[in-house]
């Protein structure tokens, strides 16, 4: 069984607590608690599956779990608050070590002003770290996934297949160049779109989703969840420039499904997409246009992407853990 289908058989009924915005099924949980909804999200870093301590060091492994968790919040439109850590630790780790992986999160933490409020510690064979966040949006700003229509302009912040190059290039252990230790630095210390995300306030409707396991997937969960076709165009989406240098014959593939960008793809109406606009050069991100909604016709929603000429059926390929 892959995670997706898991996460499908838990899907539950129905919510005994209608404060339950939403539950499962998208990048967080959104509950009515008064006038702000709170936003919760949980993510969980293994090591031998989510990183090394071969190739990352600790203070690394820190940020970036802290990271991935900021991005669902900024995926959801929310302010960051408050996070929780919970670790199982190898009887070997050393204080040190332990001590970097919270200067990690530290360093991220302030710079949202999160405050730690808790967590768990315990012994166990490997050395596990799962961080839950929790933050606010106002009730009308959610940024949901199933808010895509039909009409929509899709977009994407910053570049594709950068974090993807950046592993790649750790697993090769030699020594980087400047153009190389970009995407190193990309995979290692990604920037999650909270700022960018929480500046969109001007904007009415977003439907809104982060870039975790390859625009592919983050596409298609867009799509199901809206109930409609997305049409990509593969010419718009936005690659640096040195990406082909080190992607050579994997480029589209790293674009289409490489992982843990942590940039946000979403779609807005096209009276709004001036203002977007304008918010993202007033953040200095890379914004851009790369395709359309239009009303599902078959039975599925589907993504397309069109290349050349062609037009393929773009299906969810991203990273997975439970499958590979
Ligand atoms: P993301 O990639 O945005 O972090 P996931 O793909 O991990 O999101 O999860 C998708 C949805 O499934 C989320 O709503 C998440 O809370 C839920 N989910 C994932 N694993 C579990 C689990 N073990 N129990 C309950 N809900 C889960
Ligand atoms: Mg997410």
């Amino acid at each position: 069984m892959d995670e997706f289908s898991f996460i499908d058989c838990i899907q539950p009924e129905f919510y005994y607590q209608s404060g339950v915005q939403k539950g499962i099924g998208d990048d967080a949980a959104v509950l009515r608690i008064g006038e702000k909804d709170l936003v919760t999200a949980t993510d969980t870093f293994v090591e031998g599956v989510h990183f090394t301590r071969e190739t990352m060091d600790l203070d690394t492994v820190g940020y970036r779990v802290l990271a991935a968790n900021l991005s669902d919040l900024a995926a959801m439109g929310a302010k960051p608050l408050y996070y929780l850590i919970s670790i199982v630790m190898p009887e070997e780790t050393d204080s040190t070590s332990f001590k970097q992986l919270f200067d990690g999160m530290a360093r991220l933490a302030k710079e949202f002003q999160m405050d730690l409020i808790g967590g768990d510690t315990v012994q166990g064979k490997e050395l596990v770290i799962s961080i839950t966040v929790f933050g606010t949006v106002n009730p009308n700003k959610v940024r949901y996934r199933h808010q895509a229509k039909p009409g929509d302009l899709v977009f994407v912040t910053g570049t594709l297949g950068d974090a993807r190059a950046g592993l790649e290039l750790l697993f090769q252990a030699k020594p980087y160049n400047k153009k190389e230790r970009y995407f190193v630095e990309r995979h290692c210390l990604p920037k999650p779109r909270v700022n960018f995300a929480l500046a969109l306030d001007l904007v009415q409707r977003i439907a809104l989703n982060d870039i975790s396991d390859g625009i592919a997937s983050e596409l298609n969960e867009i799509a199901i969840a809206s109930d409609v076709t997305i049409d990509i165009q593969f010419e718009r989406l936005p690659i640096h420039q040195n990406l082909k240098e080190i992607a050579h014959k994997e480029l589209e593939n790293w674009v289409l499904y490489g992982g843990e960008d942590f940039e946000l793809v979403g779609t807005v109406s096209p009276s709004e997409w001036k203002s977007m606009q304008l918010i993202a050069k007033q953040y200095e991100l890379p914004l851009h246009m790369i395709g359309s909604v239009r009303s599902k016709i078959e039975l599925q929603e589907y993504v397309y992407l069109h290349k050349e000429e062609k037009k393929l059926k773009l299906c969810p390929g991203g990273y997975n853990h439970f499958r590979r």
